[in-house]
Protein backbone atom coordinates (compact mmCIF):
# COMPACT_ATOMS: atom_id res chain seq x y z
CA UNK A 1 0.00 0.00 0.00
CA UNK A 2 1.39 3.39 -0.98
CA UNK A 3 0.62 6.46 0.93
CA UNK A 4 1.48 8.84 -0.95
CA UNK A 5 -0.29 11.80 -1.24
CA UNK A 6 -1.45 12.98 -4.79
CA UNK A 7 -2.60 16.94 -5.50
CA UNK A 8 -4.44 17.61 -8.14
CA UNK A 9 -4.15 20.69 -9.89
CA UNK A 10 -6.74 22.16 -9.16
CA UNK A 11 -6.09 21.99 -5.28
CA UNK A 12 -2.47 23.41 -6.50
CA UNK A 13 -3.19 26.47 -8.08
CA UNK A 14 -5.52 27.39 -5.73
CA UNK A 15 -3.36 27.41 -3.24
CA UNK A 16 -2.38 30.54 -2.87
CA UNK A 17 -6.29 32.39 -3.24
CA UNK A 18 -7.44 33.85 -0.10
CA UNK A 19 -11.44 32.95 -0.59
CA UNK A 20 -12.33 34.96 2.67
CA UNK A 21 -10.22 37.95 1.87
CA UNK A 22 -11.66 38.12 -1.74
CA UNK A 23 -15.27 37.59 -0.93
CA UNK A 24 -14.97 40.90 1.52
CA UNK A 25 -13.53 43.04 -1.52
CA UNK A 26 -16.58 41.79 -3.44
CA UNK A 27 -18.69 42.94 -0.87
CA UNK A 28 -17.27 45.88 -0.36
CA UNK A 29 -16.92 45.93 -4.26
CA UNK A 30 -20.84 45.63 -4.59
CA UNK A 31 -21.26 48.13 -1.47
CA UNK A 32 -19.13 51.04 -3.49
CA UNK A 33 -21.22 50.14 -6.75
CA UNK A 34 -24.85 49.87 -4.90
CA UNK A 35 -24.31 53.89 -3.29
CA UNK A 36 -22.95 55.36 -6.12
CA UNK A 37 -26.42 54.93 -7.39
CA UNK A 38 -28.22 55.45 -4.81
CA UNK A 39 -29.39 51.90 -4.07
CA UNK A 40 -29.39 49.89 -0.89
CA UNK A 41 -26.16 47.07 -1.26
CA UNK A 42 -28.41 44.94 1.14
CA UNK A 43 -30.89 44.08 -1.80
CA UNK A 44 -27.75 42.96 -3.90
CA UNK A 45 -27.26 38.70 -3.52
CA UNK A 46 -23.83 37.45 -3.64
CA UNK A 47 -23.83 34.13 -5.67
CA UNK A 48 -20.40 32.49 -5.93
CA UNK A 49 -20.22 30.73 -9.37
CA UNK A 50 -18.55 27.43 -8.30
CA UNK A 51 -17.74 25.14 -11.73
CA UNK A 52 -14.37 23.47 -11.26
CA UNK A 53 -14.07 24.77 -7.41
CA UNK A 54 -13.45 22.23 -4.96
CA UNK A 55 -15.84 21.60 -1.88
CA UNK A 56 -13.58 22.71 0.54
CA UNK A 57 -13.13 26.54 -0.68
CA UNK A 58 -16.95 26.22 -1.04
CA UNK A 59 -16.95 25.90 2.47
CA UNK A 60 -14.17 28.69 3.07
CA UNK A 61 -16.90 31.11 1.15
CA UNK A 62 -19.66 29.69 3.31
CA UNK A 63 -17.48 30.69 6.43
CA UNK A 64 -16.99 34.21 4.69
CA UNK A 65 -20.69 34.52 4.85
CA UNK A 66 -21.22 33.53 0.97
CA UNK A 67 -25.07 31.81 0.99
CA UNK A 68 -25.47 31.27 -2.67
CA UNK A 69 -23.76 28.64 -4.69
CA UNK A 70 -24.14 28.41 -8.62
CA UNK A 71 -23.42 25.41 -10.30
CA UNK A 72 -23.55 25.31 -14.24
CA UNK A 73 -22.64 21.18 -14.34
CA UNK A 74 -25.07 18.78 -12.90
CA UNK A 75 -22.31 16.30 -12.07
CA UNK A 76 -20.21 18.79 -10.22
CA UNK A 77 -23.08 19.43 -8.17
CA UNK A 78 -24.23 16.22 -7.64
CA UNK A 79 -20.43 15.86 -5.80
CA UNK A 80 -20.23 19.26 -4.15
CA UNK A 81 -23.81 19.49 -2.84
CA UNK A 82 -23.42 16.42 -0.43
CA UNK A 83 -19.60 16.83 0.27
CA UNK A 84 -20.51 20.82 1.66
CA UNK A 85 -23.57 19.60 3.10
CA UNK A 86 -26.69 21.24 4.54
CA UNK A 87 -25.59 24.56 6.32
CA UNK A 88 -27.89 27.00 7.64
CA UNK A 89 -29.04 29.93 4.76
CA UNK A 90 -27.47 27.75 2.49
CA UNK A 91 -28.71 27.29 -1.22
CA UNK A 92 -27.81 26.00 -4.77
CA UNK A 93 -28.48 27.76 -7.77
CA UNK A 94 -28.27 25.91 -11.18
CA UNK A 95 -26.96 28.63 -13.43
CA UNK A 96 -25.99 26.60 -16.63
CA UNK A 97 -27.79 25.59 -19.88
CA UNK A 98 -29.97 22.36 -19.03
CA UNK A 99 -30.13 19.42 -21.59
CA UNK A 100 -33.64 18.16 -21.10
CA UNK A 101 -33.04 14.29 -20.71
CA UNK A 102 -31.06 15.58 -17.33
CA UNK A 103 -33.60 18.18 -15.75
CA UNK A 104 -35.60 15.34 -14.08
CA UNK A 105 -32.46 15.45 -11.66
CA UNK A 106 -32.37 19.17 -11.66
CA UNK A 107 -35.77 20.69 -10.68
CA UNK A 108 -36.35 20.22 -7.05
CA UNK A 109 -32.80 20.05 -6.42
CA UNK A 110 -31.76 23.96 -7.00
CA UNK A 111 -33.63 26.55 -5.59
CA UNK A 112 -33.74 29.06 -8.53
CA UNK A 113 -32.62 27.66 -12.42
CA UNK A 114 -31.49 30.47 -13.91
CA UNK A 115 -30.95 29.55 -17.72
CA UNK A 116 -34.43 28.81 -18.91
CA UNK A 117 -34.57 29.40 -23.10
CA UNK A 118 -37.71 28.42 -24.11
CA UNK A 119 -41.61 27.85 -23.41
CA UNK A 120 -41.02 24.03 -23.82
CA UNK A 121 -38.24 23.76 -21.62
CA UNK A 122 -40.34 25.76 -18.75
CA UNK A 123 -43.23 22.95 -19.77
CA UNK A 124 -41.04 20.30 -19.29
CA UNK A 125 -40.08 21.78 -15.95
CA UNK A 126 -43.34 22.30 -15.16
CA UNK A 127 -44.62 18.48 -15.71
CA UNK A 128 -41.26 17.03 -13.55
CA UNK A 129 -41.81 19.57 -10.83
CA UNK A 130 -46.02 18.89 -10.70
CA UNK A 131 -45.03 15.06 -10.43
CA UNK A 132 -42.59 16.26 -7.33
CA UNK A 133 -45.53 18.49 -5.84
CA UNK A 134 -43.27 21.21 -5.62
CA UNK A 135 -43.20 24.85 -7.23
CA UNK A 136 -39.78 25.82 -9.18
CA UNK A 137 -38.29 29.20 -9.19
CA UNK A 138 -36.75 30.16 -12.32
CA UNK A 139 -35.36 33.19 -14.31
CA UNK A 140 -35.58 33.91 -18.17
CA UNK A 141 -32.04 34.02 -19.96
CA UNK A 142 -32.41 36.69 -22.26
CA UNK A 143 -30.13 37.20 -25.29
CA UNK A 144 -29.51 40.75 -25.24
CA UNK A 145 -27.11 41.05 -28.46
CA UNK A 146 -28.91 38.34 -30.19
CA UNK A 147 -26.00 36.35 -30.53
CA UNK A 148 -25.91 33.14 -32.43
CA UNK A 149 -24.14 31.36 -30.36
CA UNK A 150 -25.63 31.83 -27.37
CA UNK A 151 -29.34 30.57 -26.03
CA UNK A 152 -31.96 32.26 -24.64
CA UNK A 153 -35.22 34.53 -25.49
CA UNK A 154 -34.95 37.33 -27.69
CA UNK A 155 -35.93 40.59 -25.83
CA UNK A 156 -38.95 40.62 -28.20
CA UNK A 157 -40.16 37.51 -27.43
CA UNK A 158 -40.23 37.88 -23.54
CA UNK A 159 -43.77 39.48 -23.54
CA UNK A 160 -45.46 36.42 -25.19
CA UNK A 161 -43.62 33.63 -23.51
CA UNK A 162 -44.55 34.98 -20.30
CA UNK A 163 -48.37 34.92 -21.15
CA UNK A 164 -47.84 30.97 -21.88
CA UNK A 165 -44.98 30.30 -18.52
CA UNK A 166 -47.37 32.12 -16.41
CA UNK A 167 -50.26 29.64 -17.03
CA UNK A 168 -47.84 26.83 -15.54
CA UNK A 169 -48.84 25.74 -11.65
CA UNK A 170 -45.15 24.63 -10.53
CA UNK A 171 -43.38 27.03 -12.46
CA UNK A 172 -42.42 30.71 -11.28
CA UNK A 173 -40.53 32.62 -12.93
CA UNK A 174 -38.72 35.17 -10.40
CA UNK A 175 -36.83 37.30 -12.91
CA UNK A 176 -34.65 37.92 -15.97
CA UNK A 177 -30.80 36.55 -16.75
CA UNK A 178 -28.31 37.51 -18.86
CA UNK A 179 -24.84 37.30 -20.23
CA UNK A 180 -23.80 39.83 -22.08
CA UNK A 181 -20.64 39.11 -24.56
CA UNK A 182 -17.67 39.20 -23.47
CA UNK A 183 -15.32 42.02 -23.60
CA UNK A 184 -12.60 43.48 -22.03
CA UNK A 185 -13.86 46.76 -21.41
CA UNK A 186 -17.13 46.33 -18.71
CA UNK A 187 -18.29 49.34 -19.93
CA UNK A 188 -19.29 47.68 -23.24
CA UNK A 189 -21.90 45.22 -20.65
CA UNK A 190 -23.70 48.19 -20.08
CA UNK A 191 -26.42 48.44 -22.50
CA UNK A 192 -26.93 45.32 -22.27
CA UNK A 193 -27.80 45.42 -18.70
CA UNK A 194 -29.92 48.51 -19.09
CA UNK A 195 -32.02 46.73 -21.32
CA UNK A 196 -32.52 43.71 -18.99
CA UNK A 197 -33.48 46.30 -17.07
CA UNK A 198 -35.86 48.05 -18.65
CA UNK A 199 -37.49 44.68 -20.30
CA UNK A 200 -37.81 43.58 -16.43
CA UNK A 201 -39.31 47.11 -15.88
CA UNK A 202 -42.03 47.27 -18.64
CA UNK A 203 -43.25 44.05 -17.27
CA UNK A 204 -43.80 43.86 -13.80
CA UNK A 205 -46.84 45.76 -14.15
CA UNK A 206 -48.29 42.70 -15.78
CA UNK A 207 -49.89 40.29 -13.09
CA UNK A 208 -47.54 37.96 -12.52
CA UNK A 209 -47.93 35.20 -9.90
CA UNK A 210 -46.32 35.54 -6.55
CA UNK A 211 -44.92 38.54 -6.48
CA UNK A 212 -43.63 38.12 -10.18
CA UNK A 213 -40.39 39.61 -11.64
CA UNK A 214 -38.13 41.14 -9.62
CA UNK A 215 -34.44 39.75 -9.99
CA UNK A 216 -32.22 41.02 -12.08
CA UNK A 217 -29.33 38.03 -12.20
CA UNK A 218 -26.95 39.98 -14.23
CA UNK A 219 -22.86 40.94 -13.66
CA UNK A 220 -19.77 38.53 -13.33
CA UNK A 221 -16.46 39.17 -12.03
CA UNK A 222 -15.06 41.76 -14.41
CA UNK A 223 -18.47 43.70 -14.93
CA UNK A 224 -20.86 43.44 -11.61
CA UNK A 225 -20.31 46.97 -10.43
CA UNK A 226 -21.68 48.02 -14.08
CA UNK A 227 -24.42 45.63 -13.75
CA UNK A 228 -25.33 46.70 -10.17
CA UNK A 229 -25.48 50.45 -11.56
CA UNK A 230 -27.67 49.11 -14.07
CA UNK A 231 -30.03 47.05 -11.64
CA UNK A 232 -28.30 43.63 -10.48
CA UNK A 233 -30.44 42.62 -7.97
CA UNK A 234 -27.90 39.20 -8.10
CA UNK A 235 -24.30 39.18 -9.32
CA UNK A 236 -22.32 35.75 -10.04
CA UNK A 237 -19.20 35.59 -9.17
CA UNK A 238 -16.48 33.02 -9.83
CA UNK A 239 -12.62 34.00 -10.55
CA UNK A 240 -13.15 36.97 -8.69
CA UNK A 241 -13.81 35.03 -5.24
CA UNK A 242 -12.00 31.47 -6.38
CA UNK A 243 -9.45 32.53 -8.58
CA UNK A 244 -8.76 31.74 -11.96
CA UNK A 245 -10.41 28.75 -13.31
CA UNK A 246 -7.61 25.81 -13.80
C1 LIG B 1 -18.73 30.96 -14.77
C2 LIG B 1 -19.97 31.77 -14.73
C3 LIG B 1 -20.04 32.95 -13.99
C4 LIG B 1 -18.86 33.54 -13.24
O1 LIG B 1 -17.89 34.00 -14.11
P1 LIG B 1 -16.57 34.76 -13.57
O2 LIG B 1 -16.13 35.56 -14.72
O3 LIG B 1 -15.61 33.68 -13.20
O4 LIG B 1 -16.99 35.55 -12.41
C5 LIG B 1 -21.25 33.63 -13.97
N1 LIG B 1 -22.33 33.19 -14.65
C6 LIG B 1 -22.29 32.05 -15.38
C7 LIG B 1 -23.50 31.62 -16.09
C8 LIG B 1 -21.11 31.32 -15.45
O5 LIG B 1 -21.07 30.21 -16.18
Amino acid sequence: MSFTLSVSPLEETSFSVNVADNVQKIREGIRQAALRVGRDPSTIRLLAATKTVVSSRLIEAYAAGVRIFGENRLQEAQEKIPAVGPRQGLTWHFIGQMQRRKLKDIVGNFAVLHSIESVEQARNINVIAEKMGIQQDILLEVNVAGEGTKGGFASKDIPEALVHIDQLPHVAVRGLMTLPPFSENPQNARPYFAELRQLRDSLSQESLKQGGLKELSMGMSNDYHVAIEEGATMVRIGTGIFGKRG
